[in-house]
């Protein structure tokens, strides 16, 4: 198995970056962001609770989130690999995943971190609010909150997998294209 983590602020590029690579390498998305949309949009409790929070651009709890991500892994036991996309968002769920994957022989081999700056973060995604339908793109206080989030709790995620020097930085401003090739040249480097 080629176990993926795709790292980086909000608005960095993680979606459209995910699906370029899923589509090259085959490898199974899991994308908590759409985990939780998905329950909203399903009117679930779990979905109805995470909504108020990811309203006010907080986080989700982690056993609720560890949750989720555990019923999809085991839904998906043919899967060549997974590509995790805005997940592990802190240090309890990398500790978590750890556990989850290492209990199937597994590990996560590389996480690219996504370099964008602040200004740009914010541009992009009120950009992308315009047109996407997320409420949590549309109000610049709640970008501000998330990436605020971001800084506050979830750094510690490239620190956690730097102790086992699994980070690459990769710049994420350019055209969607040279970030990809980047992206791909690591991914060959392991795979
Ligand atoms: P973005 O990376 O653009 O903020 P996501 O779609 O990854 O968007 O996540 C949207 C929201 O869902 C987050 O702001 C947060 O409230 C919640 N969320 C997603 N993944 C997690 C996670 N791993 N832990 C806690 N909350 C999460």
């Amino acid at each position: 198995m080629f176990n993926l983590i795709l790292f980086g602020p909000p608005g960095s590029g993680k979606g459209t970056q995910s699906e370029n690579i899923i589509a090259a390498y085959g490898l199974q998305h899991l994308s908590t962001g759409n985990l939780l949309r998905s329950e909203i949009a399903d009117q679930t409790t779990l979905g109805l609770k995470a909504k108020t929070l990811m309203d006010a651009g907080q986080l989700v709890p982690d056993e609720v989130v560890i949750g989720m991500v555990d019923n999809f892994m085991n839904a998906h036991p043919e899967a060549k690999g997974f590509l995790f996309d805005g997940f592990p968002r802190t240090t309890a769920q990398c500790v978590a995943l750890d556990d989850l994957l290492k209990q199937k022989g597994n590990e996560i081999n590389v996480v690219l971190a996504l370099q964008v700056g602040e200004e740009e973060l914010v541009k992009r995604l009120l950009g992308r609010g315009a047109t996407s339908g997320r409420s949590d793109d549309t109000n610049e206080t709640i970008i501000r909150a998330r990436i605020k989030e971001y800084n506050d709790k979830t750094t510690a995620v490239a620190t956690y997998y730097a102790q086992f020097e699994k980070v690459v930085n990769v710049q994420g401003e350019g055209s969607v294209e040279s970030i990809y090739a980047d992206l791909k040249k690591e991914i060959d480097a392991r795979i």
